[in-house]
């Protein structure tokens, strides 16, 4: 047998991606469309050549009234909730309804650069009666991993990413950029209550949630954990370049002005970083970050801290041997 060049195969699998049923697309790690196949960009409305992010897609789709049918009320919402999640892990299955009345079955591959791969079957006609309840068991999924208040996604879900990113072979076997946690908590976040009142408080929470959001990457995980507590989960990153993006996030949080009625309120956050170390539990890490997040606080908080670099290992002579 002759085995087929790159190039022949590459004009093979272009034809059948031209002729397939199949829906097929490829986001990269930023989330904007790179390739989709004529049923995808019949399904989803996408002009040949064009290139939108997945959010711009959703949203423009959904004020047409084409794409993706949106069971929710709120559109921003939805979006803060869907981007905190997708692409996060490895590979997942979603079923999607379509306005045109197709359901689809859609499998996400996420490589470890951050690149997705998207591939829709049409199940329209297979077990409908089952349907109900794998659309009542994503929705649970789903709601297990989500921030009721913001949105974005929970402890549970960030900590199972941060578990992901200690679990690394590479991390174990001290290869390549390990990874960091970077905590972030709101300053004097009891006084913005106490002040304004819970309900812009919440107000906060809920802007300081879409604000860090939409500037994750792929790559990366944002959630909270806690009261006025989020952590940012940075996998194959370093110490300085984390802070970067954490100083970067700050920049933009301090010229918020999340209250309507009250045009002149800032805020602002603190945060601790640390890297992943070989043999890390999560408490280990967090641990870590928490107390950078203390020096940051200490220090008069609307800052970023790293963690204090590890003590070098005791010579002989110190060790008294
Ligand atoms: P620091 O700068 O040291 O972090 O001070 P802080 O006031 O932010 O910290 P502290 O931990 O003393 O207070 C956190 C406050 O966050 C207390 C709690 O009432 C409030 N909080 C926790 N969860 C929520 C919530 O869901 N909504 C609102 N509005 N407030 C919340
Ligand atoms: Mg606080
Ligand atoms: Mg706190």
């Amino acid at each position: 047998m002759v085995l087929d060049t790159m190039d022949e195969l590459s004009a093979h699998l272009r034809h059948l991606h031209d002729e397939s049923p199949l829906l097929v697309a490829v986001f990269d790690g930023a989330d904007r469309l790179r390739y989709a196949n004529p049923a995808y960009r019949q399904a989803y409305a996408v002009a040949e050549g064009e290139s939108p992010t997945w959010a711009e897609l959703m949203r423009r789709n959904a004020l047409a009234g084409r794409g993706l049918v949106i069971d929710a009320p709120d559109m921003d919402v939805w979006l803060t909730s869907a981007f905190s999640r997708r692409g996060k892990t490895p590979y997942r299955t979603v079923e999607a309804k379509l306005h045109d009345g197709r359901w689809l079955l859609m499998a996400e591959t996420v490589s470890a650069s951050g690149w997705m791969l998207c591939v829709g079957t049409d199940i329209t006609e297979m077990r409908a009666d089952a349907r109900a309840v794998r659309r009542d068991r994503d929705a649970a999924i789903r709601a297990a991993h989500t921030d009721d208040l913001t949105g974005v996604a929970n402890r549970r879900f960030v900590t199972a990413r941060v578990e992901d990113m200690l679990a690394r072979s590479g991390l174990a076997l001290g290869l390549g950029t390990p990874g960091c946690l970077a905590v972030l908590d709101l300053d004097n976040f009891k006084y913005i209550n106490d002040r304004y009142g819970h309900q812009a408080g919440d107000a906060v929470l809920r802007d300081f949630a879409r604000r860090i959001n939409v500037q994750v990457r792929r790559s990366d995980c944002f959630g909270r954990v806690g009261g006025e507590e989020f952590v940012l989960v940075l996998p194959d990153t370093a110490l300085d370049e984390a802070a970067l993006i954490v100083e970067r996030m700050l920049g933009l949080v301090r010229t918020a002005r999340p209250l309507d009625d009250r045009p002149d309120f800032a805020y602002t956050f603190s945060a601790g970083v640390a890297m992943a170390r070989s043999g890390d539990t999560f408490s280990e890490l967090y641990g870590r970050a928490d107390k950078a997040l203390y020096a940051a606080k200490m220090d008069g908080r609307n800052r970023v801290r790293l963690e204090e670099a590890p003590a070098p290992p005791l010579r002989m002579a110190e060790k008294g041997i």
